[in-house]
């Protein structure tokens, strides 16, 4: 306060911008709280998908599916800015399980239009693993909307494993032997990542988005990947680059032998509506890597 006096005295548009600064974050923050907890009610809550395609092909593996929150006020709130704030309510849970069963859903109405998903992702937040019904649940929902577990994978961070190793270990072998495939999102930024691809039944692995941003750039970069691409390949683990924006970088992961990409290179995220019009005609490929590339099937 004292700061902002002796800011005030020397100029006053100062002391304002400081003030109305520091309360409208205060504010925000609470705001922010306080709305959420309607979000879901309110319908304000939507998803978007996007689509994971093999990096030569074209051919689309499966679509992530992104939680979406339009505030009626402020509009569209990113997932980095209201997820954290979710999981401190505890209203993760049952965000995450409407996200599950909105997604399986959608899987199935596309499976049932003739349009060729054969898989979706689901982000999955630590918090919600922690919780012993999470598989049950799961299937339950998976089963509720007529999808086989084999087409949903979940993705989860590194730092899940973190938390309680043994426990959250004991929920991916469960979760794994009743067929759902596991993702490790974000792969690379953890502590001794190679190392869990060993210990826990990961079935693909997303090479973070920083590392193919480096592609080109920072001679690193394309070592740590091509570590990865090499462990994963002697276990039987597939691969996925994060957040392909350039050609370039397609090119450089296809050398490194990274089998699928996603990123907005092939297509932004997008409501349902808009991924069934791009694989439409072309049965299971993915249009714009076709026409980026020139390449024909
Ligand atoms: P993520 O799971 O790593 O998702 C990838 C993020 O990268 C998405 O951001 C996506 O829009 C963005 N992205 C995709 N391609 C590109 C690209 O070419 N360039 C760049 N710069 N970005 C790209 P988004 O949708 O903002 O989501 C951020 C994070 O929020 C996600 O990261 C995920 O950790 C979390 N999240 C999103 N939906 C959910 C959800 O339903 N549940 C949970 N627990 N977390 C979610
Ligand atoms: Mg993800
Ligand atoms: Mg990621
Ligand atoms: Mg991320």
């Amino acid at each position: 306060a004292d700061i902002a006096m002796y800011r005030a005295k020397r100029s006053k548009a100062t002391y304002c911008v400081y003030e109305e600064g520091m309360q409208r974050a205060v504010a925000d923050a609470f705001n922010l709280k306080n709305d959420i907890r309607h979000a879901l009610d309110e319908q304000q809550l939507y998803l978007v998908y996007q689509p994971q395609v093999a990096a030569t092909t074209g051919e689309i593996r499966g679509v992530e599916a992104l939680l979406r929150w339009e505030h009626p006020k402020i509009g569209d709130i990113p997932p980095s800015k209201f997820i954290p704030v979710l999981e401190e309510l505890g209203l993760i849970h049952k965000v995450g399980r409407w996200v599950l069963k909105e997604a399986a859903a959608q899987l199935r109405a596309w499976q049932d239009e003739g349009i060729d998903v054969p898989r979706v992702a689901v982000n999955v937040s630590p918090v919600q693993l922690e919780r012993a019904a999470f598989t049950e649940e799961l299937l339950e929902t998976l089963a509720g909307a007529d999808v086989a577990p084999s087409s949903v994978e979940i993705e989860l961070v590194e730092t899940t494993l973190l938390a309680d190793i043994d426990a959250m270990g004991d929920r991916l072998f469960e979760i794994s032997e009743r067929g759902v495939s596991i993702a490790l999102d974000d792969f690379g930024t953890g502590f001794s990542a190679l190392n869990h691809l060993h210990r826990f039944p990961v079935n693909v692995v997303k090479i973070d988005r920083t590392f193919v941003a480096g592609l080109g750039s920072a001679r690193e970069d394309a070592r740590i990947i091509e570590a990865i691409v090499r462990v994963a390949g002697d276990l039987g683990v597939e691969t996925i680059g994060e957040g392909v924006e350039t050609q370039l970088q397609l090119d450089r992961l296809v050398e490194l032998g990274c089998k699928y990409i996603h990123g907005y290179l092939v297509a932004y995220p997008a409501k349902a509506e808009g991924i069934a019009g791009q694989i439409g005609d072309d049965r299971g490929v993915w249009k714009t890597v076709l026409e980026s590339e020139g390449r024909g099937v």
